[in-house]
This record gives structure tokens, sequence and C-alpha cells, in this order.
């Protein structure tokens, strides 16, 4: 399984050093979260992708959808499907795809029929998107929002999401038979742990408690969604923990898993 973090901005491929969203492509064919699926997916990915699964509606995890659809819109053959749970569905389609905001896709059609379509996803159980199966798994964000065990049928990987403390993840992600990498989010330095509390991330003290409930000795922890106005402080708390397992997922860097 072939996982890569897209950049904000790319110009010629080189990644400039803010990350405000989040969009992970998974095999060049589904992404996971759309911050950045607009403007820095390539030709090929945006030929590809048409599947699109959301951890929750948060503008950063969903800020390109709207015009990665518009984008694409004479010319889908199929609609991009928007995997979410009726939370997220219920959002996207009351404060984005409202008209006011942006069109409402979904009752929008171009010569091939329907360019938009929801698939409802349900936390707690399995579900296939391309030739991927999914888990999504409750985690504890400010507003309703997934984490997702995913597996292309040999190699398996755990996202967080966005979340604070939890435990029901812990338990799911530690009873699988096999997982190849872990991606955990840690949001902000410790010095700004009131915030991250009150808007339900971590910070590195807090991932230290939360990876202690993570009970796969050497699999690999790469931790995403540093806020970027705080990267190098909350980076060198992250490597100041001295967790061999645990690195920074490097944005534009494609992951084998
Ligand atoms: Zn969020």
């Amino acid at each position: 399984m072939k996982l890569e973090l897209l950049a904000n901005t790319v110009e010629g491929r080189a990644v400039t050093g803010r990350q405000h969203f989040t969009c992970f492509v998974i095999d060049d064919c589904i992404a996971i979260d759309a911050g950045s699926l607009a403007n820095s997916t390539t030709s090929r990915q945006k030929e590809r992708i048409r599947d699109v699964v959301l951890t929750h509606a948060h503008l950063d995890h969903i800020a390109g959808l709207p015009l990665f659809i518009d984008d694409l819109f004479d010319v889908l053959e199929t609609p991009v499907r928007i995997h979410g749970t009726s939370e997220v569905i219920e959002i996207l389609e009351n404060d984005i795809f409202n008209w006011r905001v942006y069109p409402k896709f979904s009752e929008l059609e171009n010569r091939n029929g329907p360019v938009l379509r929801y698939v409802e996803i349900v936390p707690g159980s399995k579900f296939k998107v391309g030739h991927l199966e999914l888990e999504a798994i409750n985690v504890n964000h400010k507003v309703p929002a997934v984490g997702f065990i995913v597996s292309d049928g040999d190699s398996v990987i755990a996202l967080t999401g966005d979340t604070a403390e939890m435990d029901e993840f812990w338990t799911r992600v530690n009873a699988l038979d096999r997982l190849d990498g872990l991606l955990i989010e840690c949001a902000f330095p410790d010095r700004m742990k009131e915030l991250a509390e009150v808007s339900h991330h971590l910070t590195p003290q807090l991932l230290k408690v939360e990876l202690g409930k993570f009970k796969r000795e050497g699999c690999p922890v790469l931790v995403v969604n540093l806020k970027p106005m705080y990267k190098r402080e909350t980076a060198e708390e992250i490597a100041a923990l001295g967790i061999p397992s645990v690195r920074l997922l490097i944005v534009g860097e494609e992951y084998e898993f």
C-alpha cells in the first residue's frame, strides 16, 4: 500500500513548508480527507480518484472537496463518492454544498449523470472502498470524528484523524492480527495544552500517554497534523520523547507499507 500526504501547494512538485490541510492519497486512487485535494493532486490522481473518505468535516479536512468536484464537473464519468458518517454528510449538505457557500452538487448532473454521491459509513463497521477494506472507529474530537483501519488485503495501517485521548481506537488497533503503520495526530506544543484540550487535540506529552496504550512493539508511528505555526516547537518536543518507533510523516513523500 502506497500512501502520500499531499502538500498544500505544489510548485513544480517542490513542497512548500506550510501544511494546513490534510489529504492522504492511497495507491493514487483513494483519498482520505480532502484538504488539498483540489490544488495538489497530479493530473493522474485527478483522473483516478473517485472515492474520498472523510474522518470529519473540519475545514482543513474538506477544503479541497468543492473545488475538486468543480474542476472535474465536465469530465466525470462516474460520481465522486464521498464516504462519511451521517453527521459529516449532514454538515456537507447543510453548510458547504448548500448553494450559498457552494453549489449543491448532489442535485447536479453532467452528461454522464450525477457528479457526487454520498456513501454513509457507520462507526464500528467495515466497508469496502475500491481495492481497500476500511473500518471506522469513533475517536475523541470536538465534532463527530472517526479514525480508520485500512487494509489492501496485504498490509494494514491505522489512522487516528484528529483526536484527543481515546480508548476504543486502541482496543481495536491492539486486537489486529497485523499492523504495518500507525498515523497519529499531534497538533500543538505542550505549552498550549489548554487549547489542545478545548479543541480536542494532542500535544507531545498527551501523545506519549496515548502511545502508552498502543501495544504494538516496533510498529512504525508517523505523527501528522502538526499546526504549521508551532511545527518546529512541537517536532522538537516529539523528538525529545525519545521513542524510537516515532517519527514525523514527511509531506509529499511516498510511504510504502
Ligand atoms: Zn478537526
